[in-house]
């Protein structure tokens, strides 16, 4: 491969993926090298997010038979404020920003000759996986926590994988099913896997696209391993590297405070997460107790100028109410980017004037359990009182 995987830490340099995806030397994230020559191709026209932007993969191969679909998701106002969007990628084939990943994953393995896909999950990267599994005829392994609630397991096996429960410590199984899948003909695309890490770039290019060929100020992503918020980050950095836009937005990554590993490291300063020892919120897509990606994060943020905020409970119940009260219902998780935007705004951090973005990674509709936080106004009446009712 004449593309280089480097490490984000070491700067060591890979030419195709080590048996774990990370560095051999100091075990941090690979990363592909950065493209300079990227191009948007007006000629493709908007059919397919992907293909639009394959100047930007110069390391992939594109077959138009994997897609489902995935990207050019809205990007919609706020009813707060003029300059204030909302990235709806609850809009993607299984709902969340998770199939951009996916996509780019499963032509690798493709690529590679892999039969066999897989990926440890219990939530929306699982039906992800499964679902371009089932669209690429590849026999699909998720491997799922033990514990799963029996109601997360219907809309992963619908797709019809090889679902398997697997008893035991789960950042284990995160490390070792990397390398016990490789051994076994099976690519693994865990949540901060280099060429998942790439799909999330196309959030980057559409956004730039959505605003005119314009860069936002902010973007606010709810973040857990940091897959998505590294991929989006390098998709600006493409830009600029390549002549398209002269600056890079600033960065906020967002957790639950239940949840926080980076936001702890970000406020120690030493570029270190730490794990959470008992992990506890509603927005469980984003409660990775000790991420994988998270010292990448916390230097990225560095050189980004970015920087990290955590939600309170009630908060992330309020915006998820205030989002729905805007016609878009997201899960829980993704209601933060939206909390965090009113917290900095209150802060005074973020203006009215500033161009912001806050990626909202999910839809509601995958994970219904949390309108029990809601008071849902329901009134009832006889078909004669119906007219006073309505007065
Ligand atoms: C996976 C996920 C996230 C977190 O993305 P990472 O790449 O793990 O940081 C956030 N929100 C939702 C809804 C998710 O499914
Ligand atoms: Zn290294």
């Amino acid at each position: 491969m004449e593309h280089k995987l480097i490490c984000t830490n070491c700067g060591i340099e890979y030419d195709t993926e080590p048996a774990s995806t990370r560095c051999e030397e100091c075990n941090e994230p690979l990363e592909m090298e950065i493209v300079s020559n990227g191009e948007i191709d007006n000629s493709i026209g908007f059919e397919n997010s992907f293909k639009r932007y394959l100047k930007f993969f110069p390391y992939i191969k594109f077959d138009s038979n994997v897609s489902l679909g995935e990207g050019f998701t809205p990007l919609v106002k706020t009813n707060t404020c003029n300059s204030w969007y909302l990235k709806i990628e609850g809009s993607n084939p299984s709902w969340s920003f998770k199939d951009r990943g996916t996509l780019t994953g499963v032509l690798k393995a493709l690529e590679l000759g892999y039969k066999k896909i897989g990926t440890v999950s219990t939530g929306n990267m699982a039906a992800s996986v499964a679902a371009y599994g089932a669209k690429s005829n590849l026999e699909t392994y998720i491997l799922v926590k033990d514990e799963i609630a029996e109601e997360k397991i219907g809309p992963i096996g619908i797709y019809g994988p090889k679902l398997i429960k697997v008893k035991g410590n789960y950042g284990e199984l995160y490390k070792n099913s990397i390398k016990i899948g490789r051994d076994n003909g099976i690519y693994f695309i865990n949540s901060d896997a280099p060429f998942r890490v790439e799909g999330y770039k196309t959030t980057a290019f559409e956004i730039y696209e959505q605003l005119g060929g314009k860069v936002p100020d902010y973007v606010l992503v709810p973040t857990s391993a940091g897959g998505n918020i590294r991929g989006i980050e390098k998709g600006f950095r493409e830009l600029n590297a390549s002549g398209l836009t002269n600056v890079i937005p600033r960065f906020i990554a967002v957790q639950a405070k239940g949840c926080n590993p980076i936001v702890r490291g970000y406020r120690s300063g030493n570029l270190q997460v730490e794990r959470i020892e008992n992990p506890e919120t509603i927005a469980h897509a984003i409660e990775n107790p000790f991420p994988p990606s998270g010292n990448q994060v916390l230097r990225m943020l560095k050189s980004n100028d970015g920087m990290a905020i955590d939600i309170e409970e009630d908060e992330i119940i309020e915006a998820q109410r205030e989002l729905a009260h805007m016609g878009q219902f997201v899960q829980p998780a993704s209601a933060t980017s939206y909390a965090a935007l009113k917290k900095l705004f209150n802060e005074g951090f973020i203006s009215m004037d500033d161009v912001v973005v806050c990626v909202l990674t999910a839809s509601g509709l995958k994970y219904t359990q949390s309108l029990e936080m809601h008071k849902i106004d329901v009134r009832s009446c006889s078909l004669d009182d119906l007219e006073e009712n309505l007065k």
